[in-house]
């Protein structure tokens, strides 16, 4: 049996420990959401306050210059790039991430023209499905957009798919995906990959160079905690720039913006996909939750975030035997940073928990999403995460009433 004591113990000598103070967490809650909207640091708070106070507050129309906001995407490119293995120039932040995807998938159509496929998973996030649908359905030549269950990829690759896109961490089930192996079978078949990080960036050690990766895009609200709705990333290998081009161009993405030229001519490197203005304030916050970054390693972030979702397995499989279908692969090397317990009322579930102050949440249609983040979770966390589960399944307060109807956001 697992003591609440060996979590104690595990806590006192975990060397990521002190990052914890750094975020602003309720004391009375444990927050297994951090897959969903990681939490506010204190560098955003530093970091904003900076830009409203100074930049914006005495700078004014100034800063554009003399505090680097036009650069302000492509240096906070750059200090997120070591996070997926990228190389400095191969990182751009802006948008979000559909529009990113919207982007790399129109720009991707353009380098395989004589091909009219695309593949993507049948279990993907929907707003990349919906994107890609529409980029096909406007590339000037028909294309067919196959949602594919992602085991059968290597029979589906021919010569007539231009594309692949996949999410690298499966959004439900937490299942990591061989990135490496993916692309090379895509390459293989001469098509272009495109990988999603949204559930990757932050949470797996992740090495686009190693990997031959052509395109990737990322959320910056996630696991990067770069606050509601913050920039996402697209990352576009070096020996594609300037070959690529941005489907959705715009003045800030030209050579000379302020020449007001009519003629479109895309800025050199990751600067030619920028669209518009950079959101400074939003960039701001995004640049500040990268500081906790300068201080940890991916390797140690993958050690406790595994050490965090091996206890919480451990725990459901000893105290609730057979309650849960654990949907998220035991194998390490299959494994994102969260766990999926399915039970047919997933929903009311997480209602209680959330209840009873262990917030996670739920995806349709059995779903029970525990993201683990280890810059600020603990292993004691855990502990009572599962005992707080224990709980509302022996008393069956997840069966109420109240939580038949679902809110908009579950
Ligand atoms: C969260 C998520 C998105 C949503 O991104 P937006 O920034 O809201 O456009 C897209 N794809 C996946 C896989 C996600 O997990």
């Amino acid at each position: 049996m697992i003591a609440r004591s060996d979590c104690v113990a595990l806590d006192e000598g975990d060397e990521l420990a002190d990052l914890r103070q750094e975020f602003t967490l309720n004391e009375d809650e444990i927050y297994l959401d951090g897959n969903s909207l990681g939490p506010v640091s204190r560098a955003v708070r530093t970091r904003v306050n900076e830009v409203i106070d100074n930049e914006w507050g005495h700078g004014l129309v100034r800063s554009w210059n003399s505090a680097g906001w036009m650069a302000a995407p492509t240096r906070i490119g750059d200090r997120l790039a070591p996070l997926i293995g990228a190389q400095p120039g191969e990182v751009l932040v802006a948008d979000t991430l559909t529009f990113l995807l919207a982007k790399l998938v129109g720009a991707a159509l353009d380098q395989r023209r004589e091909r009219h496929v695309v593949l993507t998973d049948v279990a993907n996030f929907h707003s990349d499905i919906y994107i890609i649908q529409a980029m096909c359905a406007r590339a000037g030549r028909p294309i067919t957009v196959k949602t594919i269950d992602r085991n059968t990829l290597e029979r589906e690759l021919n010569d007539d798919v231009a594309l692949v896109e996949l999410t690298q961490v499966d959004y439900r089930t937490g299942e990591s995906l061989d990135m490496k192996g993916i692309t090379a079978k895509v390459h293989a078949a001469g098509a272009l990959m495109l990988w999603d990080f949204a559930h990757s960036a932050g949470a797996v050690p992740l090495d686009v160079t190693d990997a031959g990766v052509d395109f990737a895009a990322g959320c910056g609200y996630k696991y990067l905690n770069g606050g509601p709705g913050a920039p996402a990333f697209m990352y576009v290998r070096k020996s594609w720039q300037g070959i690529l081009e941005n489907p959705l161009p715009g003045w800030l993405g030209h050579a000379r913006p302020f020449d007001f030229e009519l003629k479109y001519e895309p800025a050199e490197g990751m600067q030619a996909f920028v669209t518009s203005s950079p959101s400074m304030i939003a960039l701001a916050a995004l640049d500040g939750a990268l500081d906790v970054w300068d201080r940890v390693s991916m390797a140690q972030v993958r050690a406790k975030s595994l050490a965090l979702t091996d206890l919480f397995i451990a725990l459901i499989d000893e105290r609730l035997a057979g309650v849960f279908d654990i949907v998220t692969p035991r194998d390490h090397a299959r494994r994102g940073s969260q766990v999926a317990l399915a039970h047919p009322e997933g929903y009311g579930v997480i209602q209680a928990l959330i209840e009873r102050g262990v917030i996670g949440d739920f995806r349709a249609p059995d779903i029970c999403r525990f993201g683990f983040t280890p810059l600020y979770l603990r292993f004691v966390d855990v502990y009572d995460a599962v005992d707080r589960i224990v709980e509302i399944m022996t008393d069956g307060s997840f069966r109420d009433g109240r939580y038949k109807a679902r809110l908009a956001v579950t």
